[in-house]
């Protein structure tokens, strides 16, 4: 993973079928790459005299050439330690789910705790349900096991119940909720984040070096899978400086766009002191690492049935989610960032979290405008308005979309809102008409973060799950979707200038790909094999 000095400083020649991702020149032959940046793009013969004498060629008779894939939502920090927990996230049953903790349990006798990292979804298991209490106890019955999940809930089996105290008599805290069986014992299902803390707040956190260690490692996935570069929203100080320190230690290969978390329950004057104390704001950092828009919090999730909407859920006729901020104190918030410089990155699933965003950020424009801050919305899909699009344009702010999250939960969705409305979350043709600069990303470890197949939702629209595309009216062209993970994400990560396009000047980051995006069958788009990457001229995956 560590960039040898010469390396990327040396002269390459890339030649095939190079999708430029540039609009002026879309395609060409060949690009010349010298000290980790573009030198020339156009014919062979020219890049090849661009490059130098002896310089190593690249070349690709078949397949294509694109830009480094940008993912503009991706907890990369998180998907790392994740994987240095049990994971879950392909366990398709509760058998599923023992055999995972048994394997890591045997593989980790020296960690106390037997953990999975949240990325695990009750809906993708045969029986719907949380492993009990006693099933997790078939596990380890003299090591704690505690399943947190994405989604404000967490399994835990009896010795981790028993040290955290929960006995029969023990009352649900308040705003959650321990569940009981039939005979009013807990059964290990903790509800909301203050039941699931009974437990979690006796783990172990992992430790500093274990989460560098995940960090580094989980890069050599990204990059196989063709990613150049992330945005991580939403850290902590503790989180950035991870990131920091590898890039310092020169073993930060894909280049990260890090978002501070601008905390919800936190006063937002202090939040405003800590940003003017750090002395810098968005944009702050080089090429591979840099600070991003500070991330807020408005609303919950699409799948849990938190986001917040203009009208209840049709299955819960009481209420329409949950706003995680109140308006007042991101009014406020939003307003230290527009007077200081800071660009503005806020998740917003439901239409009224949309509407709030939106009429907030046009108040605050009137005193400090935004056009130039580039505010984005992060999520944004049930069911933004054209209004609200019109609105975003006015103000150049831009959208971070995750067709891989569309795709993962259309099925859950479904049943809620029925197939009509579905179809119509996510509306990226009507973003992509309406001007707006779309960013393709993943949120992994919500949902996975293979591009390809990110790429391959955006254009078919297709959920395997259904049987059949969904919302076809919003499903975009190939040429759409990998500039909404190339130029868009590029835009959303202060890098349009040098990133998300193989142009003269910019950042020698290109993958290679096993099949022509542009000339196969939609539905084969998945299925297209990454075969190389390179980050500033160096080829950190495939040969
Ligand atoms: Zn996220």
């Amino acid at each position: 993973m560590k960039p040898g000095p010469a390396q990327g400083a040396e002269a390459l020649v890339v030649s095939g079928n190079i999708l430029t991702m540039d609009p002026e020149r879309p395609r060409a032959e060949a690009f010349a790459v010298r000290g980790g940046r573009i030198a020339y793009v156009g014919d062979r013969a020219i890049a090849k005299e661009a490059a130098g004498p002896g310089a190593k060629e690249f070349g690709y008779g078949a397949g294509a050439v694109i830009p480094g894939i940008i993912d503009s939502h991706n907890h990369m920090l998180w998907t790392g330690v994740q994987r240095e927990l049990a994971d879950l996230g392909g366990c398709r049953s509760i058998a599923d789910v023992l055999d995972v903790l048994r394997r890591y349990a045997e593989a980790h006798p020296e960690r106390e705790w037997i953990m999975s990292g949240s990325g695990w979804h009750v809906e993708t298991l045969a029986e719907k349900r949380y492993p009990t209490a006693k099933e997790l106890d078939s596990v380890s019955s003299a090591r704690p096991v505690f399943l947190p999940r994405v989604g404000h809930a967490a399994a835990a089996n009896s010795e981790a119940l028993r040290r955290a105290g929960i006995g029969r008599d023990t009352p649900d805290p308040k705003g959650g909720r321990i569940v009981r069986d039939a005979g009013g014992e807990a059964n290990g299902t903790l509800l909301e984040p203050p039941a699931m803390a009974l437990v979690g707040r006796l783990a172990p956190p992992l430790a500093p070096e274990d989460r560098r260690r995940a960090l580094r490692s989980v890069q050599k996935a990204y990059l196989a899978a063709g990613i150049c570069g992330i945005v991580d929203p939403g850290l902590a100080p503790d989180d950035i400086a991870i990131y920091e320190d590898l890039d310092r230690r020169r073993e930060l290969a894909v280049r990260s766009v890090v978002m501070p978390l601008a905390q919800t329950d936190e006063d937002p004057e202090k939040l405003l002191a800590g940003l003017r104390a750090w002395g810098v704001r968005t944009g702050f950092g080089n090429e591979r690492l840099k600070i991003g828009a500070v991330k807020i919090f408005l609303d919950g999730g699409a799948s849990l049935g938190t986001a917040l909407m203009r009208e209840p859920y049709p299955d819960e006729k009481c209420q329409c989610g949950i706003q995680v901020t109140r308006t007042d104190t991101f009014r406020r918030i939003v307003e230290l960032c527009a007077s200081t410089g800071w660009s503005v990155g806020v998740h917003t699933v439901g239409g009224r979290a949309i509407d709030i965003a939106l009429s907030v950020f046009v108040e605050v424009d009137k005193r400090h405008p935004i056009g130039d801050l580039r505010f984005s919305l992060i999520h944004a899909y049930l069911w933004p308005t054209t209004d609200n699009i019109a609105t975003a344009k006015r103000l150049n702010v831009g959208v971070a979309t995750q067709a891989s999250m569309q795709y993962q939960f259309a099925p859950i969705l479904v049943r809620r809102f029925g197939k009509e409305l579905v179809g119509r979350a996510t509306p990226v043709r009507s973003w992509i008409d309406g001007g707006i600069t779309v960013g393709g990303g993943s949120d992994s470890p919500v949902t996975p973060f293979p591009p390809l197949m990110g790429i391959w939702h955006a254009v078919t629209r297709h959920v395997d799950a259904l049987g059949e595309s969904i919302g076809k009216d919003e499903a975009i062209s190939v040429q759409q979707a990998l500039t909404m993970y190339t130029r868009g994400s590029a835009w959303l990560a202060f890098s349009e200038h040098e990133r998300g396009m193989i142009r003269t000047g910019m950042l020698a980051d290109w993958i290679a790909l096993s099949e022509d995006p542009l000339a196969i069958e939609p539905m084969a788009l998945r299925d297209i094999k990454v075969t190389q990457t390179a980050v500033g001229g160096e080829i950190f995956y495939g040969n």
